[in-house]
Order: structure tokens, then sequence, then C-alpha cells
């Protein structure tokens, strides 16, 4: 077994997370269970935090908070450092409720609606990452209406995509984020941002994708976009305060993935922007990066409770847990990968190869195809690693399935986070049929 963060296997051959037995967690919280690795989440954020102060770089670590946003997790993220991303209303009433400190919150969206673009100013937050005209506009009107003023980041796309190994350079970036680097479009903010009153343009964004293994992105798009400030130094007397280059950096979801650790990941962006910004001539900006994933993903693990099992005659045995795509999307959705073990004897030999099976009614409710196991049983626990990015964040109640609770885990001690949803929670927002407008 593959052990993260705290992971082990104890003497009785449970699996432990953060000094906790899962089966007592399961006993005590039920399934389907989210248990965090609190420690391994800390690791990470200083791992990427003392990386920016050895080597003496003025940064700021945001967690994209889309990855898990939940008020204990915002809570933690504060007591680390780290500032915080949000991408709409709700993650910003969630950062605001948790009592995160305004002024390191960064807004991020390409649709950002009038109301919470008023939200935000109201609430003081520390920078917009504005997207687009449209955006800008819609700024303008808010910052005269309302008397405030505001930092913001312009969005570019730098024509570079990253996929997890390799990089395509496109001339013109086909993406719905962001002002083209290429096309002129990202010059015409920049002057309509320099020419706006109430706003303080500190600099510009990019972020290249997800899951990436390599630093080559991440110093190919540092390139390109200081090549351009360069120019607009000239141009427009522009000096971009701040560089932030966004989040992606992978995580190891099964043995063939091979991350980097936030360190190197870090030393390797700093150093292309300390090159080229005195090949350039330019003064060395604060660097703000914004993982996502790679704080929470690996410290995330989903318990289940084994159930029905159906066998296929030479074709495969179906072993059915009591979650699902409700709880976990993204192997329907993007055909994602996970590894697990039956958490309650994880020093069993491997018996037999089962595909894990959701609960949902669809087919494509398919957790994990050809999993080698000990011979499982209805009641065994089944421990799947590295649900802790867009797990929760993306769960939803299809066949009204209630979601699962939330477990902080450390040092022995365990801290129910989000408590388990309730069919009451679920039927809260529906009314009655009016009885009024009856014929
Ligand atoms: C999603 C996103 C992130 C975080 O991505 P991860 O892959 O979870 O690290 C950071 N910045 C922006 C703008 C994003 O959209």
């Amino acid at each position: 077994m593959h052990t993260y963060g705290t992971g082990r296997v104890n003497k009785e051959g449970h699996l432990e997370i953060g000094g906790v037995d899962v089966v007592s967690l399961a006993e005590h919280y039920g399934t389907p269970l989210y248990i965090y690795d609190v420690a391994l989440i800390r690791q990470r954020a200083r791992g990427f935090k003392d990386t920016f102060e050895k080597l003496g770089v003025t940064a700021q670590v945001a967690y994209a908070s889309k990855a898990f946003s939940a008020i204990g997790m915002i809570q933690l993220a504060e007591q680390e450092g780290l500032s915080l991303d949000v991408v709409s209303g709700g993650e910003l009433y969630t950062a605001i409720k948790a009592g995160f400190p305004a002024e390191r919150i960064h807004f991020h969206g390409n649709n950002k609606s009038r109301e919470e673009l008023a939200m935000a100013l109201e609430q003081r937050i520390g920078c917009i990452v504005v997207d687009n005209f449209y955006e800008l506009e819609l700024l303008q009107s808010l910052c005269d209406e309302q008397g405030e003023e505001i930092n913001i980041l312009l969005r570019v796309t730098p024509g570079i995509e990253a996929h997890t190994h390799d990089y395509i350079l496109t001339g013109q970036e086909d993406s719905k984020f962001g002002f083209d680097l290429n096309n002129g479009q990202a010059e015409e903010a920049l002057q309509k941002a320099m020419g706006m009153k109430g706003v303080k343009l500190l600099g510009v964004h990019c972020h290249i994708g997800s899951q990436i293994f390599e630093t080559t992105g991440f110093t190919l798009a540092a390139d390109k976009i200081i090549q351009k400030l360069f120019e607009w130094k000239g141009r427009f007397q522009f000096e971009s305060e701040v560089l932030n280059l966004g989040g992606g950096f992978g995580i190891r979801y099964t043995e063939e993935d091979e991350p980097l650790a936030p360190s190197e990941y870090v030393e390797e962006i700093i150093k292309e922007v300390q090159v080229k910004t005195k090949e350039f001539g330019l003064a060395m900006p604060e660097i703000w990066i914004e993982p996502g994933r790679s704080l929470v993903g690996d410290a995330g693990t989903t318990l289940y409770r084994t159930g029905s099992e159906k066998y296929v005659p030479e074709v495969r045995k179906y072993l059915a847990i009591d979650g699902g795509m409700n709880d976990n999307i993204r192997p329907a959705l993007y055909d994602a990968k996970y590894e697990a073990v039956l958490a309650n004897r994880v020093n069993d030999p491997v018996e037999e190869t089962v595909s894990i099976a959701g609960k949902c009614c669809e087919s494509g409710d398919m957790l994990i195809w050809d999993l080698p196991l000990p011979k499982a049983s209805h009641g065994d626990l089944l421990a799947v690693f590295c649900t802790g990015a867009y797990g929760y964040s993306m769960a939803n109640n299809y066949n009204r399935i209630p979601r699962p609770p939330v477990v902080f885990v450390e040092n022995g001690q365990a801290e129910l986070v989000v408590r388990r949803e309730s069919y009451d929670d679920l039927v809260k927002l529906d009314l009655p049929l009016n009885v009024t407008v009856r014929q």
C-alpha cells in the first residue's frame, strides 16, 4: 500500500490516519465519510510558503478554495497563513463566515455578476482577478457608485496549455478565460485598467492548467509574460508589482503519477522569474501562486461500507459501496483513476480483482475498475485515497442521496467539520404545491 501523510497500518491491520483508526471513525460517524489528514495539509502549505521565505521572495500562497470549501477548511488555511481564492459569491460568503481576513481574499471567475462584484467591494477583499472587458465595465460603474477602491490583476492567456506531461504552444489560445496575450486584447485591457478611477492595477495573472507534473509549463508562461511586461514598461510605463502564476501542481492519484514536491515547483518558478526580470531590467515582482489540489487532494480519503456483489461469469465481479458519483463524480466526469484498500483488513493477501460500483441509478457510476483486493464481502470498509480535492466540493444529491460528513483527524483526535446531510436537509428547499391555484 502506498501511504499518504500520516496514513499507516496499525497492529489490528486497520488503516490509521492522523493517529486515528478509521474503523472507529466509521463506527462513530457512519459511512460514506470524508477523512482529512490535517498534518499533511499543513505540511504542504509550509512546503510552498517556506520555499519563498527561504529564498527571500515576497509571495502569497493562495489556497484555491474551489478544491474543498468549508468553514473548517478555510480556518485551517488561515492558521497556516495562506491567502484564499474564491470563484463565486458562495465561496466568498463561506470565507467571510469563516472569519478569513478579507485583504487576503482574491476573487476569480469568467462571469462574476454585478451582485458578486458589489459584495467583493463591500467586503474590501484584497484583489479581483479581472477576466474580461465586461467585468472591467461593471467594476468601473460599481466603484463610481459605491465610492470604493479595489486592487485588480488582469488574467491573461499566454497561449500555453499544460497537459500533464506535455505543453502545447498555441498562437491564440482557445479558452473561455482571460485576455489573450498575443492578439492585442491584453494591451487593450491594460490601457483601460490604467485609466480607471478607484481601480489599482497590481499586475497580471495566468493559470495554465491542472494536475501538472513538471515546471516547464510554468517557466514558459513566466517567460512570455515577462517579455510582455518589458514591452509594456516601454510603451505604457506600466510596472507589474505582482506576477500570479496560478495553481495546477500535480498529485499522486495512482502509481503512474510522479509529482514534484511543492519546493521544487516553487524553486524553479522563482529562478526563472529572477533570471528573466534581470535580463529585461525589470524589478522583481511579488510572486503569487494558487494551489488547490496539491494542498488538500492526497490529504483526503473516502471511507465506504461494501454491500452487494454481482458476478458476471468469466467477465468480472462488481462490488457495490454505499456512495459513488454523489460524493466523487471525477471518475464519471473525467475518467479519473484512484487506488483503494480494504481499510479493516489492509494486510490480508490480495485474492481477487473487483470493480467498485456506486449506488446511483446510472451505469456510469463506477468508482474504480479492476481493483486488486483481498476477498471482500458485505460489511467491509473500503478506503479510497486522494479524494480531498474536487470530491466534497463537487458532491451532489442525485437520487436524493444525502452528502457525507467531513471529519478532520490530527494527533489522535477527530473533529467533525461538516455534518452528514439529513433527509430533512434534502427537502428543506422544496415547497408544497399551492392549493389556491387548483382548478
Ligand atoms: C482551479 C484553479 C486553481 C487551482 O487548481 P489546482 O489544480 O486545484 O491546483 C488555481 N487558480 C485558478 C485560476 C483556477 O481556476
